[in-house]
This record gives structure tokens, sequence and C-alpha cells, in this order.
């Protein structure tokens, strides 16, 4: 089928049609094949927003990059090892590829690349549906689709190239699962089949390439669809040993979710960790170096989960609550609080909403100037006057708790 590229221009900013425009001006003066290739293309035939644009150049695409960069005013980073090189500006990007092809000395291991033509470079890639390709050029241009790409696009179907692909780089799992999640697709019978022959490859796959993918996957909008395919593909339990990712966790996520997006890594990580053993959840946690204040929390946990039984009690004064909780993040709080009894909901709620936004009356500096001499007993003066003031707090307010 013949496409005319400005309808994909059309969809595109004006800052990168015009670039894209001296790009085919360009590529064509100097009988240079430059195409659209992979998810660009599949976005724009789903019409769905298209995302980042990577182009792969059969030739030099650095050579390519400098010459667009001495006309833009854009940033560019090069990547000679694999020929690649990525144009930015304000709050977009995109990549010259030189086209190339990709042997797998090992599998999992990272592949042995060298340069060659578009029809290599789409043979090296994931599924059918990412190796679709446009050529940029002056006229109605062909879709390129030699795994018939489009007829997947248009059954729903995710579909490897070829029987090693999962083996050969594991993480394609980790994106097969993204993609099936964000697009509403399926797995095609084969390709599912291979895919949970390839499992056990994930633990030969270093942390750092995996955390790539699922980094991307956990952040999503479609993470929770895509930890439920996970975890019913098995995924997870490969991954981290035992947990998983039930209806009710996927509806407390939800629930969470819905009032804090902005927290959406540390709201699914806290999650999925609550489902090992406190010392796994480390494990894992570090494994994959999950930010700082994620791998708080998840180091906090277990210290909170110890204290289910006290605050099982409703006995707690505001103060005895405060000082209780105060160590703890309140985003950890409130995780954890989203599979606890009512009480305990309640509770957390009250401490969050009204306790701890209380500043202490009483400071380090009223104590100096009191002539008391400073010391280790400033914590346990500060630390009771603090609960005497949120007790006060509390009788004078006994309709908030
Ligand atoms: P997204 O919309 O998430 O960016 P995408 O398809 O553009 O999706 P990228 O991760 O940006 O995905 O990669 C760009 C292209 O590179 C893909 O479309 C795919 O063809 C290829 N690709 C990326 N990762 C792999 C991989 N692990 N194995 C094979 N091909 C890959
Ligand atoms: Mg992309």
């Amino acid at each position: 089928m013949l496409y005319d590229l400005n309808s994909f221009l059309r969809q595109a900013s004006p800052v990168l049609q015009q670039r894209l425009q001296w790009l085919i001006q360009t590529a064509n003066t100097h009988n240079c094949a430059c195409y659209l290739v992979g998810g660009c293309v599949r976005d724009w035939l789903l019409e769905r927003p298209v995302g980042d644009i990577d182009v792969v150049v059969e030739g030099d695409a650095i050579a390519l990059a400098k010459v667009w960069a001495a006309v833009w005013p854009d940033q560019l980073h090069t990547h000679p090892p694999f020929g690649t090189a990525t144009l930015s500006w304000q709050d977009s990007s995109l990549d010259l590829i030189s086209a190339r092809s990709e042997y797998y000395p090992q599998p999992a291991a990272l592949p042995v690349v060298s340069f060659a033509n578009l029809a290599a470079d789409l043979a090296r890639r994931d599924f059918t549906i990412n190796c679709l390709a446009l050529r940029l050029i002056n006229q109605p241009t062909e879709l390129i689709d030699p795994q018939h790409g489009y007829a997947d696009l248009q059954h729903g179907l995710i579909r490897v190239l070829h029987d090693l692909s999962f083996i050969n780089d594991p993480t394609r799992i980790l994106r097969a699962i993204r993609f099936a999640a964000r697009l509403n697709f399926e797995l095609e019978p084969q390709t599912a089949i291979l895919l949970q022959h390839a499992l056990p490859w994930l633990d030969q796959t270093t942390p750092a390439r995996l955390w790539n993918e699922l980094g991307l996957l956990l952040t999503e909008p479609s993470a929770l669809v895509a930890l439920s395919l996970a975890d019913s593909w098995g995924v997870l339990n490969q991954l981290f040993g035992s947990g998983g990712w039930s209806a009710s966790l996927n509806q407390q996520a939800q629930t969470l979710l819905a009032n804090q997006s902005d927290q959406q890594l540390a709201i699914v990580w806290l999650l999925l960790m609550s489902q090992l053993a406190p010392s796994a959840a480390q494990t894992q946690t570090q494994r994959f170096s999950l930010p700082k204040p994620i791998r708080l929390m998840v180091e906090q946990w277990p210290q909170l989960v110890a204290f289910e039984a006290t605050l099982s009690q409703t006995t707690l004064s505001a103060g005895q609550l405060d000082r209780l909780l105060s160590p703890f993040e309140p985003l950890l709080l409130e995780v954890w609080a989203s599979n606890q009894a009512t009480s305990i909901q309640h509770q957390i709620k009250y401490y969050l909403q009204y306790l701890r936004p209380i500043a202490s009356i009483l400071t380090g500096r009223d104590l100096q100037a009191q002539g008391i001499p400073a010391g280790p007993n400033y914590k346990t003066l500060l630390a009771e006057a603090r609960e005497r003031q949120l007790d006060q707090f509390e009788q004078a307010n006994p309709n908030l708790c």
C-alpha cells in the first residue's frame, strides 16, 4: 500500500515537521536512503500518538547527524559502537540509526553488530509490528513490511520473528508484556509457547538490562494490566522467585494510584515487594537499583508490619500514634494501610491528615533558652513535649479521630 508522508508529517509538531522535511530533501540530494521505522510507524498506523522517532539510515548515520547538527541548533549525542546518533531539541528527540545486523554469540548476552542494509536491520527486531518501515522520500511511499507486521497490527497480535528471539534477548519477554498491555494485543499462540520456554533465560540477563525494560513497564499508564499479564505468564515468579499480582493487589494499586499517579513506581514496587519475604524484597530492590527513597521504604516495611498488633488496639492516644508512625514515610504508610483492617486505615488517615502536619511548639532552641545543656536528652524531651502537645490537640478536637 502507498502512503503519503505528508499525513505522517501533519501529526508531528511544527519543529519536527521542519526537520523531517529537511531530512527528506537531504536524503534525496545525497541519495542516502532513510526510513522511519519501529514504534513511530506502528503507532501512526494505529492512529495512536506517535512518541519518539527512529530513522534508519542505509549508510553512516553519525555523519548525517553531524550535517544535521550544523544546520539545526539541536543537541547531538553519538554512540559510535552502534553507529547511532540522537538529536534532541526542546522536549523531543529523534534517533538516527545506521542500518545494522546483530548476531548473538550467546543467549542473553549483548549482540555483536555489523553495518548492513534495511532488510537486515528489520530482521534483528523484536516483533513483527515493530519491523515496519516507511522510506523518507518526496513522493508517496510504500510500507515496507517484510514480516507481515501490518496484518498482525490489524489482528492485535504480538509475534516474534523467529524461534530463538526470546532466548537471544530475554528482555523481549518484558517488551512483549508491555506492548500487549499498552495496545491490548495478544501473544500469537506460537510466540506464547516460545515465551514460556525462554522464561529461565531471564535469570541469565543482567539486572541493568532487565531494568531498562522493567522500569518502563512499571511506569507506563498500562502498568497494572502489564503486571497482571506478567503474573499469569509466570514472569513475576521467574523474576522474583515468588510473589505475584493478585486481583486484590491490583485493586489496592488502582485505589492508591487514583490519588497519587505521580508515585506510580513507588506504589507498584512496594505492593510487588509486599508479596515477598522482607529479605527477598530488599535483595530485589537492591538488585534493580531502585531509587533511594523507594529502597528506604522497602527497608522500613517490616518495622511497620511489626506494629500491626499495636495499631490494632484503638486505645493509642494521638501522641502515641504520632510517636509510633513519625519515622515512616507517608507514602509507605498509605500503601501498607491500603491492605489493613478498617480501624488501622482510620488511624493512619487520622495521623497523616491531622497529626503529622502539626509543627512542634517546643524546639531545641527553646530548651537552649531555658539553659538545658545540649545532649541526647534533647531528643527525649522534645518527643515527650510533642506527645503531650498532640494529646492536647486530640482533647481539643475529639471529633477528628
Ligand atoms: P515505545 O513506544 O515504547 O518507544 P518502540 O517500539 O519505539 O516503543 P523502543 O524501545 O523505543 O520501542 O525501540 C525502538 C525500536 O527498536 C523498536 O520498535 C524495535 O524495533 C527495536 N527494539 C528495541 N528493543 C529491542 C530489542 N530488545 N530487540 C529487538 N528490537 C528491539
Ligand atoms: Mg520508541
